[in-house]
């Protein structure tokens, strides 16, 4: 723990500019084993050469899409990469299939593309977008340490 004095800068902004000044050496971004579980309907594993694992779900991965109008949408209603919207409470709920990819496949040697079951399909997941958000526990941990909240 240390106290670093006043920042002019916000807590958000500077929590943002940490996240991204963050520099992961080669082998953290690096992925040994791509696993995409289709069939199980899971979402995608990897094992790093740094000997990390990672796991997301689909519905984590559909909801942090990096594409363009997705971070805009989400910076407009204030969601972080991952968060679902929130349900309308007031409507009755219509049925939403879970997030599923229909297809999957590598970008060059830097990134995996999803095809949506819904159609969308502009997100461009780089290993290195991958890693950085991380959803294990010790990742998360030590993300809602350095933020100072959890969740
Ligand atoms: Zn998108
Ligand atoms: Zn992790």
């Amino acid at each position: 723990m240390s106290h670093e004095g006043i920042r002019v800068a916000s807590k958000e902004d500077q929590e943002r500019e940490d996240q991204q000044n963050r520099t992961l050496p080669k082998i953290a971004v690096t992925p040994e084993k791509v696993r995409v579980l289709m069939t199980e309907g899971k979402g995608l594993e990897i094992d790093w050469a740094d000997g990390h694992k990672s796991a997301w779900g689909f519905a984590w991965l559909r909801e942090a899409c990096p594409c363009a109008t997705c971070v805009d949408e989400r910076n407009a209603e204030g969601r972080k990469a991952g968060q679902a919207k929130p349900k309308p409470t007031q409507l009755l709920p219509m049925y939403a299939p879970p997030p599923k990819p229909a297809s999957a496949h590598a970008v060059g040697r830097y990134a995996i593309q999803f095809i949506w079951a819904d159609g969308h399909s502009g997100g461009i997941y780089s290993w290195e977008y991958l890693r950085r958000m991380c959803q294990c526990q010790e990742c998360t941990f030590a993300e809602a340490e350095t933020k100072g909240t959890p969740n």
